[in-house]
């Protein structure tokens, strides 16, 4: 279970090149970073695709379905066209400035914002990684202060109205920031460790192909020692995985809120809808924020361009799309349409949030009531596979709570434009995707153990269908 405290962390035991692995059944010694064999996301060319293609389909998301027009239409070349800035009126300096300023007051709010000092899983070098737990009061924080700034001087406040006026700039200035963490991280992932050894790197992220490693990541848990707090670790991957992206994809959906009573002088069902769903997932994750260390994200990818990008341009920018149609096409549902999607949301809620919270507890605190009575399988490799409760119906039966959530969300757009649902069939691949990989990972991990769980929990991720 991971240890709490409010101190300042242990010092990371030094980083070694070989690890004299100790488990039950097994004694030996392997590399500490062995070459990566197999590609994920068809090797470098699909690596190479995505890098390119994702930021692409970021902007022409935003030239699809903006104030002027959303249709489907958003293929036909004209269209774009018309729309179209010019490479340099995708830049924007100011906006460039107040992404920058984002940095800068999350980084300082990290800094000084209290919260306790959590480890994280055992790494295969034997070592935890130590992480600074004030995500949730950092978003407290700052949506506390859009709020205020929105009751005391109102929507037309300079604040809400920069996002609406540069958000193509702010696309851009994410786009570019994503990148630079994503090299500086590629590169700083050759500097050896503190000690000389080696930097213990993603099993997946070694491959020795520079577009495959700096789009998957080498370096495991990029960290940065700052000057003035050297005994405060400042996790990297950790960091942007729930504040820059998330935090701002909330303070984005206000801002569109905001816009909607500017241009129409009220706000409709529809729109409060849509942000009050997705705060709360917000705010559900950030309360909920050690549960991200056992997330794939944070125990198996390194940091590389797909997290960077992913974090911090595809969440804010993509996510917040429903918000942004409503703010500019408003929608009033009124009270049967808006109950019926209120409960669609607590059911994918309900399903997403007892199932993460079942697996999470069972795995710290199995003796807890709500889950000593549940069946598993104990696998030769020390941990225990739930084999019923929420585990029982699917092997990702979290992923199903995910996507009932992700269609409230979209509904409350209407049915004017199918771009709206873009993030209803996104998330279907991402999940089914990210159900393959962490099955390969998990049949590799358990071996015959694994075969054993898939027979006894039969389906993927929606019982009786897949
Ligand atoms: P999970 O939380 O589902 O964790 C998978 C891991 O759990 C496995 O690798 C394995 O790890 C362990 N595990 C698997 N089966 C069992 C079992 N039966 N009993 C105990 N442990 C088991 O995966 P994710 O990290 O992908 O997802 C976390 C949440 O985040 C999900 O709810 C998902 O929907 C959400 N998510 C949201 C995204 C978004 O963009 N909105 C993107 C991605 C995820 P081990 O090696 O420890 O055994």
């Amino acid at each position: 279970m991971p240890s709490k405290n409010a101190n300042a962390p242990k010092a990371a035991p030094a980083a070694v090149d070989a690890k004299t692995v100790d488990r039950k059944d097994v004694k030996t010694t392997e590399p500490l970073n062995p070459k990566t064999t197999h590609y994920e996301f068809a090797g470098p060319i699909g690596a190479l695709g995505v890098t390119l293609l994702t930021p692409a389909f970021t902007y022409l998301l935003y030239f699809a379905c903006n104030e002027t027009s959303c249709s489907s239409s958003f293929l036909s070349l004209a269209s774009l066209q018309s729309q179209w800035p010019g490479w340099a009126g995708l830049l924007d300096p100011e906006a460039i400035r107040a992404y920058l300023k984002w940095w800068q007051l999350l980084l300082v709010l990290w800094v000084f914002i209290p919260g306790p000092w959590v480890e994280g899983t055992e790494l295969r070098d034997g070592t935890r990684a130590q992480y600074k737990m004030n995500g949730f009061r950092t978003f407290v924080g700052v949506i506390a202060m859009q709020v205020g700034v929105l009751l005391w001087y109102g929507p037309r406040h300079a604040v809400f109205t920069f996002v609406w006026e540069h958000y193509l700039g702010l696309i851009t200035a994410a786009c570019l920031f994503s990148f630079a963490l994503a090299i500086h991280v590629y590169a700083s992932s050759y500097i050896p460790a503190k000690n000389g050894g080696s930097k213990l790197l993603a099993l997946g992220g070694n491959s020795g192909n520079v577009i495959y490693d700096f789009f998957i990541g080498r370096e495991l848990n990029p960290t940065l020692n700052l000057p003035f707090l050297p005994d405060q670790p400042f996790d990297i991957k950790q960091f942007a995985e729930l504040r820059p992206g998330i935090i701002l994809w909330v303070a984005l959906n206000i801002a569109f809120a905001a816009h909607q009573f500017v241009e129409f002088g009220r706000v409709t069902d529809s729109i409060v809808l849509v942000c009050v769903f997705q705060g709360w997932y917000c705010l559900d994750s950030l309360w909920n924020e050690e549960a991200v260390l056992t997330t794939m994200d944070i125990t198996t990818d390194a940091f590389g361009f797909m997290l960077s990008f992913g974090d911090l341009v595809w969440v804010p920018f993509t996510y917040s799309l429903q918000a942004r149609y409503l703010a500019s096409h408003p929608i009033d549902l009124g009270l049967w349409k808006s109950a019926a999607i209120v409960a669609v949301q607590l059911t994918g809620y309900y399903i997403f949030r007892s199932a993460n919270t079942q697996k999470n507890t069972f795995r710290n605190t199995p003796t807890h009531p709500s889950v000593s009575h549940l069946t598993y399988l104990q696998t030769s490799y020390g941990t225990r596979l739930i084999t019923s409760g929420w585990w029982g119906t699917a092997r990702h039966i979290n992923y199903l709570g995910d996507w009932i959530m992700a269609w409230a969300w979209c509904l409350p757009t209407g049915f004017a434009t199918p771009i709206t649902y873009f993030y209803v069939g996104y998330f279907a691949v991402l999940l089914v995707h990210r159900e393959r990989r962490d099955e390969e990972k998990c049949g590799r991990k358990y071996g015959k153990d694994w075969e054993e769980y898939k027979r006894r929990v039969r389906w993927r991720i929606v019982p009786y269908v897949y």
